[in-house]
């Protein structure tokens, strides 16, 4: 099972195993203790390849050697900073769309 899971990412993102799983659950347990949503974003959705200051994509970045990098629109990123900016920013908008359809 692991191993159908696993195949075809290899870029870190392959997340179904049993510690994973459970810190999940944990997870929004703990959030919906406080009154609050756990939101999860798309395993598709392209957190480092999208520039957080313009949008922009660049499929160069697929390339996991790339830790810093600069965007066309001269934004200087570091590649982790700039995935978890991303992430947020979906998560927010993933939000939006739970409340609308609430
Ligand atoms: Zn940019």
């Amino acid at each position: 099972m692991r191993n159908m899971a696993n195949k075809g990412f290899g870029n870190g993102k392959a997340t179904l195993d049993n510690g994973y799983g459970m810190f999940l659950r944990m997870l929004e347990y703990k959030i919906a203790e406080r009154g609050k949503v756990l939101v999860k974003v798309d395993k598709f959705f392209p957190s480092s390849q999208l520039c957080s200051c313009c949008g922009a994509r660049n499929p160069a970045l697929k390339d996991l050697t790339i830790r810093r990098w600069t965007c066309t629109c001269g934004a200087e990123h570091d590649r982790d900073v700039n995935a978890a900016r991303n992430i947020r920013k979906e998560g927010i908008r993933v939000l939006k769309n739970m409340s609308r359809l609430a």
